[in-house]
This record gives structure tokens, C-alpha cells and sequence, in this order.
């Protein structure tokens, strides 16, 4: 292949800011509205045109890991802080119900539209921070071991911004991969999946058909080439809508890798055209769906799994089964293990009823640049316990303690790996968080 050089440019700071935040799903809006509530000037910038990431742009459809069962079947919130406000804000609105039990743990279906708004809200309501849609990350300057700045692509053009400290959010560990950090992919990504919509359902039929449901999926995956032998219909509490958790996507009898172009291209093309199909299936064969009809797929394509950050410290399945208490732990999190495998299966690795983990900080900490943290999706930890710890609730945490110890940074004039772990968590814990 023949070559070309790109010239280089010279660029002014659009901004110098106490934290920038890339990428806009739960974890880094979370921690950007935190950021602005601690009085950080906070930076957020989205590829997307609207924030929620996954759960909005994917549709995933409940949050998980806000609520673990107790033994004797009560329900205990796992989050505090921000993200409890979350789910207080949007039960209030009706955008969300439950707290609804489900297999030996809990989730909270809700209506991606109210979460798109309501973060659209919190952000609006922060005058230190400035949000920037439709601008994608495109390169990190990096010296003397800390990223010295970052250039972001507009539609009108590059700009480059500057921060005191800089949280990769992106899902993709997209910022840690430009600035060289060191990431893992493990054995075996999971599979993504096209979340889709269907309208006009009996949803009173159709929950009461979902005990039946592996069974009607099990009697059909070869017959109507079905991707999955379990899922879920998961009701949004508005009249006769349900978002259909049934897809799976492979590439080449592998999952798809989301970070590379093709496969995504193929996975989004393939991933609608098997939400048509599955829709199809659903009116034929599930009770309840005989005069639905499909409203529409996720706006993009469902993704699990691409690269995670080498932290200071990696998450490891023994942590989560061994129900590890960190001594830097920001969080706790008790979602099973779940792992969405070849051949249509997912498997499950619960903790006991009333039993969690804690979400130590170090897995917040990239090894290797002195201002960087990472949250959410590409937080450290390996393949089985990124299984556990990639849920909703945990993102959210995540990002919450990112901007605390933004603060700290600033406050305290320190790098990432060196923030006092005591104090952010008595800060932490004063905000509302169980730890
Ligand atoms: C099909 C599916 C079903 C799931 N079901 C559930 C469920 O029921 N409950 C649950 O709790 N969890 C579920 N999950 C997991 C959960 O949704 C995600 O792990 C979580 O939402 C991740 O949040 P995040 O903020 O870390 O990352 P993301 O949601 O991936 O957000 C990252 C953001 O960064 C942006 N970004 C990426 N690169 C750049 C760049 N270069 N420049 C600018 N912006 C960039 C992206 O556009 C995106 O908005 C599911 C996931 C999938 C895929």
C-alpha cells in the first residue's frame, strides 16, 4: 500500500478546564454533572448527537445493579448520590418502574426517551459546564507522562482543549488508546446485540407468556434460525410498547469487534435486518404480539464489550465471586456474572442474596499517564468480572467517584494515582454513596 503524510498544524486551546470528560453515555454524564456540582469547570464532549450512550443510543432497556435482594427477598439499593437521584427523578416521571425482581437480583425498566431528557436536564442546569455534541476525540498529546491535550473533531472544524484532569468515558477506551495506555481485550469480546421497539403489544399477554418464553425460543432457534436461546421482553410501563431483548450479533461465527469499521458497519446493517426478522417471529409465535408491529431498532448497534484500560489495579472474577471489599473501594456492585456466549447462550454466575463487592479506585487509574481516569464500560478489570461490574449502576458509580477525584487532583495538587483514597471515600460517603 502506498503512503501519504498528513501535515502537521498548530492549534490555540479553545479551553483550559479542571475536567474533561469524553464521552457521554451513563458514566460520563454522571461524572460530568458531578464534576460541575463539585465545582470543577468540566468539559464534556459526544460523538452522538444526544448523551445516554448505550442506554439510550442501544436501548438497553432496564438499569441494572442499582438493587440487590436480600435474603429475604427485599430489595436494597446498591447506588447512592447522583445516580439514586437518577432513578428517583425518573420513577417520578413514570420514565421508570420498579425496582422489579428478576432472577435472583433486580432491575428498573425504563423509557430511553425520559433518559435522554433527563440528562439533557442536568446538564443544562450546570453553568460551569460545557457540553459539546457532535464532536468525536480524534488524537491525545501526550508528554513528560501526562496528556498535555486533546483534539476533538466539530463540524466546523478541530479544536483542542486542555484539562487538569481528563476521564475517558468513551466505552471503547478510545482517549486511553490515542494517549498509549496499555488496554485489554481478553480471549473473547461479548456479543453486541440490536435492541428494538415494538408497539401495539398486549403487554398484559405478553408478560404473562414470558415464564414460556426460553421454551418458545429453544423449540424455534433452528427451525427459524433464531440468535438467542433466551431474552427478554422487557415492558417500558407506556401503553403496549415493549423493548425486545433477542438479538446477537456474529461476525464470521465470532462476535463482532466493534472497534473495527467493517465488522460495525456489517453488525449495524445486520443487526436491523435481524430486528425485522425476529419482529416477524414475535407476532407469529409469542403470545400477546399478534397486531404489533416493529416501531423502530436502537439508533446504533448494542455493544458489550471492546477494550478495557490497564489500571493500577485489574478487577479480576475472583474480587467479584470472593465478594472482595476494597480498601480503596468507591462502590458496591452484586450483578451476576453474565456473559453472552456462542451458540445462542448466556450463562450466569450469581452472588448470594445480600452479598456484594466493592469497585476499588485503582481500577479507575490507567497505569501509565498521571492525569487520566477511566470509568464505565472500559473501566480495568478482566473479561469475567467486566461481565459483573459493566452494568449501569457500577458506570454510573464509576464516573460519580471520577469526579470526586477530579477534585482532589485540583484541590490538591496530586496525579490520579496518587489521590487520598480515605478522603475521597468519607467525600463519597458524605454524598449519599454506600460503601
Ligand atoms: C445489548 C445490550 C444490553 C444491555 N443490557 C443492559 C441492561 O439491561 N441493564 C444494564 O444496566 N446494562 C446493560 N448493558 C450494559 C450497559 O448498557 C453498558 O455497559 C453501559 O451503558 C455503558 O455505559 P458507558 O457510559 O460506560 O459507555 P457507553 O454507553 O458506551 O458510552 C460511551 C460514550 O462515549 C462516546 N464516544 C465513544 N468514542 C468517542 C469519541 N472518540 N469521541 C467522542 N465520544 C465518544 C459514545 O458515543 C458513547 O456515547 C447492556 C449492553 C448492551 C450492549
Amino acid at each position: 500500500m502506498s503512503r501519504i503524510g498528513i501535515p502537521s498544524r498548530e492549534f490555540e486551546f479553545s479551553e483550559e478546564l479542571d475536567l474533561l470528560v469524553v464521552g457521554g453515555g451513563v458514566a460520563g454524564t454522571v461524572a460530568a454533572v458531578t464534576g460541575a456540582r463539585l465545582g470543577l469547570r468540566t468539559g464534556l464532549v459526544e460523538e452522538m448527537p444526544f448523551l445516554g450512550g448505550m442506554s439510550t443510543g442501544g436501548c438497553v432497556g432496564t438499569f441494572c445493579g442499582f438493587y440487590m435482594k436480600e435474603t429475604g427477598g427485599e430489595l436494597t439499593p446498591l447506588v447512592g448520590g447522583l445516580p439514586l437521584e437518577i432513578a428517583r427523578v425518573l420513577a417520578e416521571r413514570g420514565d421508570v418502574i420498579g425496582p422489579i425482581p428478576f432472577k435472583d437480583t433486580a432491575v428498573l425498566p425504563y423509557v430511553p426517551w425520559g433518559v435522554k431528557r433527563l440528562f439533557e436536564e442536568l446538564v443544562r442546569a450546570e453553568s460551569s459546564l460545557r457540553l459539546r455534541l457532535h464532536t468525536k476525540l480524534t488524537d491525545a498529546v501526550v508528554a513528560g507522562g501526562e496528556l498535555r491535550g486533546v483534539v476533538a473533531h466539530t463540524r466546523g472544524g478541530p479544536i483542542v482543549l486542555r484539562a487538569r484532569a481528563y476521564l475517558d468515558a468513551t466505552g471503547d477506551a478510545a482517549l486511553s488508546r490515542l494517549a498509549g495506555v496499555e488496554t485489554l481485550q481478553g480471549e473473547t469480546l461479548q456479543y453486541p446485540s440490536m435492541m428494538f421497539t415494538m408497539h401495539n403489544v398486549d403487554v398484559g399477554q405478553a408478560l404473562t407468556a414470558i415464564g414460556e418464553l426460553p421454551k418458545i425460543l429453544e423449540k424455534h432457534y433452528e427451525s427459524d434460525n433464531l440468535p438467542r436461546k433466551s431474552g427478554n421482553l422487557i415492558p417500558t410501563g407506556r401503553h403496549g410498547e415493549i423493548i425486545v431483548a433477542l438479538s446477537r450479533i456474529e461476525f464470521e461465527g465470532r462476535p463482532v469487534d466493534a472497534c473495527e469499521e467493517q465488522e460495525l458497519t456489517w453488525a449495524e446493517l445486520e443487526g436491523r435486518a435481524q430486528a425485522l426478522r425476529l419482529s416477524e417471529f414475535l407476532r407469529r409465535e409469542v403470545p400477546g404480539f399478534a397486531d404489533a408491529y416493529l416501531s423502530d431498532s436502537a439508533p446504533r448497534l448494542g455493544v458489550r464489550e471492546t477494550r478495557k484500560v490497564v489500571g493500577e489495579y485489574v478487577l479480576r472474577e475472583e474480587d467479584v465471586l470472593g465478594l472482595r471489599k476494597f480498601k480503596d473501594g468507591i462502590g458496591r456492585a452484586a450483578w451476576p456474572i453474565e456473559r453472552h456466549l456462542a451458540g445462542g447462550e448466556t450463562s450466569w454466575k450469581f452472588l448470594d442474596p445480600g452479598t456484594w463487592y466493592t469497585i476499588p479506585y485503582g481500577a479507575l487509574v490507567p497505569r501509565g499517564l498521571s492525569n487520566l481516569l477511566v470509568a464505565g464500560r472500559c473501566v480495568s478489570a478482566e473479561s469475567a468480572a467486566f461481565a459483573s461490574v459493566r452494568v449501569i449502576g457500577p458506570c454510573m458509580l464509576e464516573g460519580q467517584a471520577a469526579a470526586f477525584a477530579a477534585r482532589r487532583m485540583r484541590d490538591d495538587d496530586v496525579a490520579s494515582a496518587d489521590v487520598d483514597v480515605d478522603r475521597l471515600r468519607s467525600e463519597l460517603t458524605a454524598a449519599g454513596v454506600p460503601l
